[in-house]
């Protein structure tokens, strides 16, 4: 067994924890999380808990999961790491090539790297490169979505648009053409914003380098959503004025919204497909760019010229991660785990309307697949900054991990939660609301 209290002590004095208030943290206990098993976690204690936001928005198919767990040996036994830099080894060569079949039309080339900022760093780098060689020289600019996140390296926040995060690195950014996108798709919001966007991106067109969309759910935002016709408009608009399109799906990608990829549902193949989080199961720090072979074929030249990419981070497509990577993919078709998405989309959905939409500090919940925003506000007084913090907290102690995202409640479960955990988790979810309510009214 593990002591608990020895461990606590020593996170306190040796951690630093990302996105994390550390004066909150270190007066908190914080939870040790020992083991997984399918989508339970488990504490040092033994106690466990639904994992409700997928170990953020990454684990798939469960924790523990054998076929998962035997490739991962398996793998380990022949080759746990050797670079792509001047070589090259089998998983990543068989997982490229079962991406490109998977992946929206178009796409034939996959890049590596390991966390979904470096695959949106790269897909900026990368659509800069390809405009520059080219000989699209004025195109330096990207467009993006207002609240868009893609990531905490430069690049990345440089087209991001989150003010509490990225405000501070102001002076260290490059300069983005920022889109307006609705919170909720459809309606007048939406339709005011996406012809803002348009006009922008025309007035814009010939020094836009590249256009960069979380498509269909801005996740960090808040689970912000759009329609699909609301970005395949974008797209559209965008590939007219020889704009490159860049989806990042790092949140998206891997069945969440109900498809394996959003694209599918727009409809449409970006020039650039940004993967990570839920590409190795969750289990492992895997990225992937994919391109398009017209893409490729400006960075092709005699090593004299040097048109190359220059770009490239020394783990890059580990074959541990990689092989993991394979057996997850395997295990949509094996374990129809789309079909349970569309089931558990549905009863979610029946769910959050019978048990969260009637509380009174519940203003709007929005949800694409398992994916879920639940805002809360309340008239007159507003609610303390914290109340999503506070929730998740009340949440753990009926048994169920969430975190929030300010004032907006995240679901986000493994895509093989069951209906009788789905069902404990939006129970829990009202509980946790229940209790914070009542500490707020006494
Ligand atoms: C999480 C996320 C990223 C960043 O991924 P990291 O692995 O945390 O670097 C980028 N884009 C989107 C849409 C994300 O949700």
């Amino acid at each position: 067994m593990h002591d608990t209290a020895r461990l606590r002590a020593l996170d306190k004095k040796v951690l630093w924890h990302p996105f994390t208030p550390q004066q909150r943290w270190a007066a908190s206990e914080p939870l040790v999380i020992a083991r997984g098993d399918g989508c339970l976690l488990y504490d040092t204690d033994g106690k466990a808990y639904l994992d409700g936001v997928s170990s953020l928005w990454t684990n798939v198919h469960g924790h523990g999961h054998p076929t998962l767990d035997a490739a991962l040996h398996a793998q380990a036994e022949q080759l746990a790491h050797s670079t792509l830099l001047g070589l090259t080894h089998p998983e990543a060569i068989e997982l490229a090539a079962e991406l490109i079949d998977v992946a929206p039309w178009g796409l034939t080339r996959v890049f590596y790297s390991d966390s979904g900022s470096t695959s949106t760093e790269i897909a900026v780098k990368m659509a800069f490169q390809a405009q520059q060689q080219r000989g699209e020289t004025r195109r330096t600019r990207f467009a993006t979505l207002s609240d868009a996140y893609h990531g905490d390296t430069i690049g990345a926040v440089s087209v991001g648009g989150i003010d509490t995060f990225h405000k501070l690195f102001k002076p260290l950014l490059f300069d983005a053409l920022v889109l307006p996108a609705p919170r909720s798709p459809g309606g007048d919001e939406e339709a005011t914003a996406l012809s803002g966007a348009l006009a922008l991106l025309d007035a814009h067109a010939d020094t836009l380098a590249g256009l960069i969309v979380e498509p269909m759910v801005q996740g960090a935002a808040g689970m912000k959503m759009h329609s699909v016709d609301f970005v395949r408009a974008l797209i559209d608009r965008a590939r007219e004025h020889g704009i490159l399109v860049i989806a990042d799906e790092v949140a998206v990608g891997f069945g969440r919204t109900g498809t394996l990829f959003a694209m599918e549902q727009v409809g449409r193949s970006p020039d650039f497909l940004c993967l990570a989080k839920g590409i190795s199961g969750g289990y492992l720090p895997l990225a992937a760019t994919l391109a398009t072979e017209d893409v490729y074929d400006a960075f092709i030249g005699s090593p004299e010229e040097n048109r190359q990419f220059f770009h490239g981070h020394t783990y890059t497509g580990n074959p541990l991660a990689c092989a993991v990577a394979r057996a997850s993919l395997r295990l949509f078709d094996e374990e129809d785990t789309l079909g349970n998405v569309r089931a558990l989309t549905a009863q979610l959905g029946r769910l959050l309307e019978a048990r969260l939409a009637p509380h009174p500090f519940v203003v709007d919940i929005r949800q694409c697949g398992v994916m879920v925003g639940i805002d809360l506000a309340r008239e007159g007084s507003p609610l303390p900054a914290d109340i999503g913090h506070r929730v998740a907290m009340a949440a753990r102690r009926h048994g169920a991990i969430l975190r929030p995202l300010g004032a907006t409640l995240v679901l986000n479960p493994p895509l093989s939660l069951t209906a009788a955990q789905a069902d404990d988790l939006v129970r829990i979810t009202r509980k946790a609301l229940d209790d914070v309510t009542e500490e707020l009214m006494a």
